[in-house]
């Protein structure tokens, strides 16, 4: 486990071509601007997982590659899937897209700054599925679950599950909280609806794999240079920021 410690979770959005989008903000990531990054991970020697490999490592069934790192994409938006599955495909790498499973080939309504963004189909979903592209579940409609009732959070994890499990023929692992949001409650019900991980944004905890429900990505943004995205990836960023935020919420709690 010492190596998975400082696994680099990324998190992306939407990966597009800034040229033909009219959705343009934080969340985004040209093309171009991507590919280079995977680019800079191969050439550095680092291997792509999933969350069955991770969960292989953790039951050590396998060993733990030299250099980890886990690429999500969340939301599945068509455009951004049909830019990524080429490029990770030819560099024979992996990468997990989160799923909204209430909204499959349906605009997005989450995005406030435009009226939806097209989510992939069932049969794409289908179609891409394997051993490089997997998905996992997103929750059902895309909601805080921290402010919804247990009823409803226990329905739309467990429903979640089901849905993306029947698509794919393959064992849902993950559920990505929409916004990062999560608490305790949270936590528990999704390991009662038979999840092995959550996956947060920030996380109160040391080390990405220290609570597999709060597990923390590390956030590319549009503005990031290959300098800083160097820096985001390296076990000291990621060791630094789960010091800070665990000094963060301790704070607050006094
Ligand atoms: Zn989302």
């Amino acid at each position: 486990m010492e190596k998975l410690k400082y696994l680099p979770i990324l998190m992306y959005h939407n990966v597009i071509d800034k040229k033909l989008t009219q959705v343009w903000n934080n969340f985004c990531i040209e093309k171009v601007q991507f590919e280079k990054q995977m680019a800079f991970l191969l050439k550095k020697g680092y291997t792509c997982l999933n969350f069955e490999d991770l969960e292989n490592i953790i039951q050590e069934r396998t060993e733990c590659p030299k250099k980890p790192v886990i690429i999500t994409l969340d939301d599945s938006y068509c455009e951004t899937v049909n830019n990524v599955v080429p490029i990770l495909v030819s560099k024979n790498m992996k990468c997990v897209f989160s799923v909204v499973t209430g909204y499959i080939g349906k605009k997005s309504s989450w995005e406030k700054e435009v009226d939806g963004s097209l989510t992939i189909t069932e049969e794409q979903i289908k179609k891409y599925s394997g051993s490089l592209v997997s998905f996992e579940s997103h929750t059902e409609n895309h909601v805080h679950l921290t402010k919804h009732s247990v009823k409803e959070v226990e329905r739309d994890l467990e429903n979640s599950k089901k849905t993306l499990e029947s698509i794919t023929g393959r064992k849902v692992r993950a559920v990505f909280y929409p916004y990062g949001s999560y608490n305790a409650n949270v936590k528990s019900f999704t390991a009662k609806a038979g999840y092995l991980y959550g996956l947060a944004i920030g996380s109160s905890k040391p080390t990405v794999t220290e609570d597999l429900f709060e597990m923390r990505r590390v956030y590319i943004k549009p503005g990031d240079s290959l300098f800083d995205f160097k820096r985001k990836i390296s076990r000291w960023y990621i060791w630094f920021r789960g010091i800070r935020e665990a000094y963060k919420r301790s704070r607050e709690r006094k």
